[in-house]
């Protein structure tokens, strides 16, 4: 614990998993980081369970994938979208050995583990300072040179930026329960592998296989609430029992905890003024249908932590920090409107509404995958995707994943022919990415930080021009 006083780089309010992997990023770096949690131990209560790949890659950015691999399941899964006679109307799609961000696409883990990893990191950098128990009353109590408040849904730096909350229309409460499960029960051994969402009208709920825990497995059940339901009440025992008992009962399982949530569906204009940033559930909230709510709030803290470093170390202009939320605003409600269009058909009870959607899927079982929308306009050239979306992270020929090789850095990716004497300080990865870019009918990449495509190109002229528009001297 060190002093508030001193001038720092970048305060960060809030030491949930998007403020420490923040901090994790931006010490790595060398800034000088202090961050504040107002609570002194970590929310012990049940939320996240899944993270995906690209997560994963920037979990490996700040030096902690193995950690957290150790911790956390993989799974080539899918999620599956079930009726009530147990029909299946769509599929997310599971991914097969490494997906394209050179992990496994999927993980599943307990969040009070994953961020324990996240804060034992930060004893890594003498120049990240963790102020716990120290609720933090207002900005103006900080000396920083920028300060993000990665402060949760109910934000005091979003006060004190005046952001404008949009709201994309779902509200609802559920019941969510762990359960840690008997691993020689023949019912949780009949459990599905994959996750469940199931469009019963009775009764919507969603079944998540969480992985390995002290004492057994770890299931996940989310329940919603339905009318007549008391919210203070269905965490007890001989309420939620009787709502899980198709699947299991108190022989094959004990509860850890459970806990009502109200899942919202929210996003705010204006994540900056001045030196105030917001990251996380600070600036979107989305329901947790497609479980990626903590990933949007940790693809945040990826984006502005280069940015940040660019501005504060290499003196870079701070209008670069303006790209942030016009790259990331676009990206995450395109996440959260897809998961409120699952919600829709996860959380109908009205039951003819619900044999009608049933019969819409009739035709066939609808398969999709998670998005990859292209970042909005900001710091890439002004061009259709590819530019703008996150490009995969293939191995080298030696063996090592290509960000390795990259670090914190820009980088150009492509045909031998075309890097060949290239003036830049980018790091130059010739003969790398081919299949991707043939794919998209081109011949070299720039690759931003945070491996986000900065520019394609499909010759010499095209790939110098992108260089020179370059917006900041690359480290
Ligand atoms: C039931 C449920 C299931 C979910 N499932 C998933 C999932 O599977 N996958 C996924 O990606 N996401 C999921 N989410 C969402 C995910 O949990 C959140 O998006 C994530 O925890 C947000 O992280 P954060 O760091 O932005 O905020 P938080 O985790 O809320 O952390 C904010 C921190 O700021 C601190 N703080 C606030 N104000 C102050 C202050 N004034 N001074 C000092 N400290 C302060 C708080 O104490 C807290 O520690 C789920 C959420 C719920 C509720």
């Amino acid at each position: 614990m060190g002093s508030a006083q001193l001038l720092t780089d970048v305060a960060i309010v809030g030491c949930g998993p998007v403020g420490a992997l923040l901090a994790n990023l931006l010490g790595q770096e060398g800034l000088a980081v202090d961050i504040f949690d107002r609570e002194r131990e970590i929310y012990p209560l049940p939320r996240a369970v899944h993270f995906d790949g690209e997560i994963m890659r920037t979990f490996q950015a700040a030096g902690l994938a193995d950690r957290i691999a150790a911790a956390a399941r993989p799974s080539s899964k899918g999620m599956h979208f079930v009726n009530a006679e147990g029909r299946t109307l769509m599929v997310r799609r599971g991914i097969d050995g490494p997906g394209p961000h050179g992990w496994a696409g999927n993980w599943y883990f307990h969040q009070p583990e994953l961020e324990r990893i996240l804060r034992d990191g930060l004893t890594r950098f003498s120049n990240v300072r963790v102020h716990l128990g120290h609720d933090v009353g207002s900005v103006d109590e900080l000396e920083a040179r920028y300060i993000v408040g990665c402060d949760g849904a109910r934000s005091l730096v979003r006060r004190a930026i005046g952001s404008r909350r949009v709201d994309l229309g779902l509200h609802q409460p559920w019941l969510v329960v762990d359960l840690i499960c008997d691993p020689n029960s023949p019912r949780v051994r009949s459990l599905p592998d994959y996750s469940v969402q199931l469009c019963d009208p009775a009764r919507p709920m969603t079944i998540v296989n969480v992985g390995a825990a002290p004492g057994g497995l770890r299931r996940r059940w989310e329940i919603m609430l339905m009318p007549g339901d008391d919210p203070a009440r269905v965490i007890e025992p001989d309420l939620f029992w009787p709502m899980i008992t198709r699947w299991l009962g108190p022989a094959d399982a004990r509860p850890e905890r459970a806990a009502v949530y109200t899942f919202h569906s929210v996003v705010q204009e204006g994540w900056r003024r001045g030196r105030l940033l917001l990251a996380g559930d600070a600036c979107h909230q989305t329901p947790p249908f497609l479980g990626q709510g903590m990933c949007a709030g940790l693809r945040d803290a990826a984006n502005l932590a280069w940015k940040l470093t660019a501005v504060v170390k290499d003196g870079v202009s701070d209008a670069l920090l303006d790209s942030y939320e016009s790259e990331r605003l676009p990206h995450v409600r395109t996440f959260i409107e897809l998961a409120v269009r699952l919600g829709a058909v996860l959380q109908e009870t009205d039951h003819e509404a619900a044999r009608a959607r049933d019969r819409r899927f009739e035709a066939g079982v609808e398969m999709f995958d998670y998005p990859q929308p292209q970042l909005g306009p900001g710091c890439r050239l002004d061009a259709p995707p590819p530019v703008g979306t996150i490009f995969p992270q293939p191995r080298l020929s030696d063996g090592q994943l290509m960000d390795e090789a990259i670090g914190q850095c820009f980088a150009v990716v492509g045909e031998a022919t075309l890097l060949d004497g290239l003036q830049t300080d980018a790091v130059l990865l010739p003969d790398v990415g081919l299949d991707w870019l043939s794919l998209h009918s081109k011949r070299a990449a720039i690759l931003r930080p945070d491996r986000y495509v900065f520019a394609v190109a499909s010759d010499r002229a095209e790939l110098v021009d992108a260089v020179a528009a370059l917006p900041v001297r690359p480290a």
